[in-house]
């Protein structure tokens, strides 16, 4: 269940604490200083996690939280609200901060892990068996069919699984890394180009419909399904 978290927080210390920590955790760890900053970031990628702090300098995090959710682009991304004191923990109870939860510094990087983990698996969505469409491509996990239109996709196995998972975990870069704990599994030992290979494969695929434009490369990072160019 790996995925891509960002932090927010303008103590350093205790981003790279977090950011270690997330990576010993097997999470790709993403920063920004502020708002501003982590705007940037989501429009590098929309990360699975946000992990916000109260205290930003400019806007602060329960501004930045109610701006997150208001944007179409952030509204499911699940936030973890890092507060200060406890007299602000009342507060973020009381508001509609927007944030799923919420946890009051300091804290061990330990349970920071876990309830991250928590946070997601319960806010992962219930993909299994739901058929997904993007841009006119549809995929049914039950009857193994991808179809642009009425025309019939022929897919191997493998880009069947690949192509199910960028479709649902859409507008976010994935490292290989991601890709291969995600697709592939935790257990299996793949090099990581084996996902080069099979992404070549998927794209020759997509591309009889001309849907390979939805699989994008993402320059030092990986991959991402998009609509958008
Ligand atoms: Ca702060």
């Amino acid at each position: 269940m790996p995925g891509t978290i960002l932090i927010v927080e303008d103590e350093q210390a205790i981003r790279e604490m977090v950011c270690l920590a997330l990576g010993q955790g097997g999470f790709e760890c993403r920063e920004a200083d502020n708002a501003q900053e982590a705007q940037q970031r989501i429009l590098e990628g929309v990360p699975d996690l946000i992990l916000l702090d109260w205290m930003l300098p400019g806007m602060s995090g329960i501004e930045y939280a109610r701006k997150l959710r208001a944007d179409k682009l952030t509204r499911d991304v699940p936030i973890i609200m890092l507060t200060a004191r406890t007299q602000e923990e009342d507060k973020v109870r009381g508001l509609d901060t927007g944030a799923d939860d919420y946890m009051t510094k300091p804290f061990s990087t330990r349970e920071l892990i876990a309830r991250t983990r928590a946070l997601l698996r319960r806010t992962a969505p219930q993909t299994t068996d739901v058929p997904v469409e993007v841009d006119g491509l549809s995929l049914d996990p039950v009857t193994h069919r991808v179809q642009a239109g009425d025309r019939k996709l022929e897919l191997g196995p493998m880009e069947f699984k690949l192509l199910h998972f960028f479709m649902t975990h859409p507008e976010r870069v994935h490292s290989r890394t991601s890709i291969l704990d995600s697709v592939w599994g935790t257990n299996v030992y793949v090099e990581e180009r084996t996902v080069d290979v099979h992404i070549r494969r998927l794209r020759k695929a997509l591309s009889t419909s001309g849907h390979q434009r939805l699989i994008q490369t993402v320059r030092g990072s990986g991959y991402r399904l998009s609509a958008q160019d």
